[in-house]
């Protein structure tokens, strides 16, 4: 893990937040090729759950909500942690992730657990006496239910179908630790899947299938997936079922993400509380329910973890070692790197003209600086699919050189036919 991070700071994908300050725990910033990183896998997902499917729409919604919007979820109420604080060095931890009874940090005796909200409390308004006191919201889900009838009636879908959105969400997070895994402001992935209630076990089957293949083809080894299936009587207030995706982090096994099935708590919730109906009318039966939700509730931020712990190799390589970041093409940050063998004879020219062309398809990067060895070496270790070298022969005969990351192999080609062989790779709907 710390080979990681330390990577991941060199290189530009993550850095931690406002660190000329000395830091915010639990915040986290995404550089030059962390950005790109984290897009792309957005991306991934939102084409894979929203864009090429016809019973998903798609929403982004405010983060600062209404606060009855909290009070009705049960969030006002029931969004606690457990929390003990040492009574002497006043560290406070939850209780669910302490292995003794006494402090972690200088062995000191415990407080009684208490109940502590996670959500992040702020106001909306400019005058202090009137403002409102409202949240940032914990989770993206509650402006789904909320704009339910506003979607179904603007978009005529019908049930089944589902509402997706990708955004932020934060906790106040007692704990915050593991770089990105646990964070107090992070992304999450989240779809709301309204059905009849008699079809609530296909749909999660469905589901729990869906989930799994889609982190195969981000690049996950299998091995280290496994489901978890919630205990009833741990369920939380609003659940009939919930199993999480864990992932086999450095650090040891994570949740990735949740399938839950929430019944038809939330949309009474929000009717009762709103006095609007929430229901939904199926004109074919000529009949009104309120539909049961199924909820696939993915984190952007533990996703990325997930996908960058993968992907991170040291490998010999001719007795020497490589570090190479074995990452999915289509989630690669630069998708080309073009490398001029030398600067001179007009060899950098037609190089910087290739990378000119290539970058208006996909992400590029242009290396003139160095043996050509060691430049390869830099793309491996920040996970560049492919390098394209211009040498001297491409003024002979119009054609470079382009190695494949993993591989190492390369092939030569014509210079015109480069986009079109990288393209297809690097694209979501490439089967890896
Ligand atoms: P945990 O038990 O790890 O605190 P949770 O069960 O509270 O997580 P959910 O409320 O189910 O998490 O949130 C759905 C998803 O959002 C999680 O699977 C995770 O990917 C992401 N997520 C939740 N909390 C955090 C966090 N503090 N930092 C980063 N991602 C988070």
């Amino acid at each position: 893990m710390d080979k990681l991070v330390s990577l991941c700071k060199r290189k530009g994908f993550i850095f931690q937040s406002s660190a000329i300050y000395g830091g915010v725990n639990g915040c986290w910033d995404f550089g030059p090729l962390g950005v790109e990183l984290k897009r792309n896998l957005k991306d991934d997902w939102w084409y894979n759950f929203v864009q090429i499917r016809d019973d998903i729409v798609g929403l982004d919604a405010s983060i600062i909500m209404h606060p009855d919007v909290w009070k009705a979820s049960g969030h006002v109420d029931a969004f606690h942690d457990v929390v003990v604080d040492c009574t002497e060095c006043k560290h406070r931890f939850r209780e669910d992730h302490l292995e003794a009874d006494k402090c972690p940090d200088c062995g000191g005796k415990l407080t009684e657990p208490m109940q502590f909200n996670s959500m992040l409390k702020t106001q909306l308004g400019v005058n202090e006496a009137t403002a409102m006191e409202t949240y940032l919201r914990p989770e993206t889900c509650q402006s789904i239910f909320v704009n339910f009838k506003e979607v179904y009636s603007s978009c005529r879908t019908k049930v089944p179908f589902g509402i997706a959105q990708v955004g932020k969400a934060f906790r106040n997070e007692v704990n915050p630790r593991n770089f990105i895994f646990r964070s107090r402001e992070f992304e999450q992935m989240e779809i709301e899947f309204f059905c009849k209630e008699e079809d609530e076990e296909e749909w999660f089957e469905k589901w729990q299938a869906e989930i799994w293949s889609w982190y195969l083809r981000l690049g996950l080894p299998e091995e280290k997936m496994r489901w978890f299936e919630h205990p009833k009587e741990a369920l939380a207030h609003y659940s009939k079922r919930t199993v999480d995706v864990e992932y086999n982090f450095p650090f040891g096994w994570g949740e990735l993400q949740g399938l839950a099935n929430r019944g038809t708590f939330d949309l009474k919730a929000h009717s009762e509380a709103s006095g609007k109906d929430l229901s939904f009318f199926d004109q074919q039966a000529n009949e009104r329910f309120v539909p049961t939700v199924l909820e696939p509730s993915a984190g952007a931020d533990r996703a990325t973890l997930a996908v960058l712990c993968a992907a991170y190799t040291e490998e010999e390589v001719k007795g020497e070692q490589r570090i190479v970041m074995k990452l999915a093409p289509k989630l690669a940050p630069t998708k080309a790197a073009i490398l001029p063998l030398v600067k001179k004879d007009g060899i950098a020219d037609i190089a910087k003209d290739l990378e000119k062309k290539l970058r208006r398809k996909f992400t590029t990067y242009y290396d003139q600086a160095g043996a050509i060895g060691r430049r390869y070496r830099r793309q491996d270790e920040v996970g560049t699919p492919f390098c394209i070298c211009v040498d001297y022969d491409t003024k002979e005969d119009n054609t470079v050189t382009v190695r494949e990351r993993d591989s190492m192999e390369q092939v030569r080609m014509p210079i015109d036919e480069v986009a079109a062989y990288i393209e297809p790779k690097v694209s979501f709907d490439h089967e890896a």
